[in-house]
């Protein structure tokens, strides 16, 4: 028998728990290094059992994750906030598939966050005039298919827009059609037929800008001066009375062809020179303008200064 190296059992048990607590401190990033390398293992092996758990009690998660992020708010965003800064095209990817994913969202926020983004974008766009030039230009293509889609998908909008910037901008819009001249011939000449249709549709809902169109085109024409007016401002001014004949003209519940239905007359016809203009205009009875035909109107004239 070898000499026994402790003489009593106490003994040798105290030193076998010194031995193993100092073994323990010695090993312990060893064994943290083992301890993981374990679980990564372990996880990877078994993901879809993870993955089942998960789907199993994803209220439970949900709100525990929600409650780590309710108190732990100002940290998760702190963290989120460096690693933004330090991964900013990951975040600007992340932030990108977010929009896409979340067009509602997208559209509340910038509802809600207007006036800020216009100051924002204001500031912006003035401090990287260059940048965004030099940007713009390297992706014009881009771009372009981005305003034509934009344009399909809202034709109201587009239609309104350049309406807005055809009123604001008539130097420009005169600059253009005399530049453009021959461009725009081929182009109608082309569209005859489709243009034909879109000039119909567009008289049948404005009878009072063709009338007043179609009134500067004649006096263009005639070339005698043309000082808009509308048709009731003559009816008015002689109280509905024809400068003829004398007969009280009405246009309620009277058919054009009625006897007594008002028309407007030129004094002096502008075939014969006279103006476009309320002072050379008259009231008449449909029966007097209809035997008065193109001939000057002295007599009614004459009548109309004397009252
Ligand atoms: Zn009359």
């Amino acid at each position: 028998m070898p000499a026994r190296k402790y003489s009593t059992d106490a003994e040798r048990k105290a030193a076998r728990r010194a031995q193993s607590a100092a073994r323990y401190a010695a090993n312990g990033k060893k064994r943290n290094a083992d301890r993981a390398a374990y679980f990564a293992a372990y996880r990877a092996a078994n993901r879809e059992k993870a993955a089942a758990w998960r789907a199993a009690n994803q209220e439970k998660l949900t709100a525990y994750q929600a409650a780590y992020y309710a108190e732990n708010r100002e940290k998760i965003a702190a963290k989120g906030k460096s690693w933004r800064a330090a991964n900013p095209e990951y975040a600007a990817a992340a932030k990108a598939a977010w929009r896409a994913a979340n067009p509602e969202k997208q559209a509340a926020y910038q509802a809600a966050n207007r006036e800020k983004s216009a100051a924002y974008y204001a500031t912006y766009y003035v401090a990287n005039r260059d940048k965004l030039a030099a940007y713009y230009a390297a992706n014009r293509e881009k771009y372009a298919a981005q305003k034509k889609a934009w344009r399909a998908a809202n034709p109201e909008k587009q239609a309104a827009y350049q309406a807005a910037y055809r009123a604001a901008n008539p130097e420009k819009m005169a600059e253009y059609r005399a530049a453009n001249a021959e461009k725009m011939a081929e182009y109608r000449a082309a569209n005859a037929e489709k243009l034909a249709a879109t000039y119909a549709a567009w008289r049948a809902v404005n009878p009072e800008k063709c009338a007043a169109g179609q009134a500067r085109r004649r006096a263009r024409f005639h070339n005698v001066t043309h000082v808009p007016y509308v048709d009731a401002e003559v009816f008015d001014r002689d109280d509905y009375y024809c400068q003829h004949c004398g007969i009280k003209t009405n246009r309620d519940g009277n058919y054009r062809s009625h006897r007594a239905y008002p028309n407007k007359d030129h004094i002096v016809p502008i075939s014969q020179g006279g103006h476009d203009a309320l002072y050379n205009l008259q009231t008449l009875c449909k029966s007097c303008n209809a035997s008065k035909r193109d001939r000057s109107d002295h007599i009614a004239k004459s009548r109309r200064s004397a009252a």
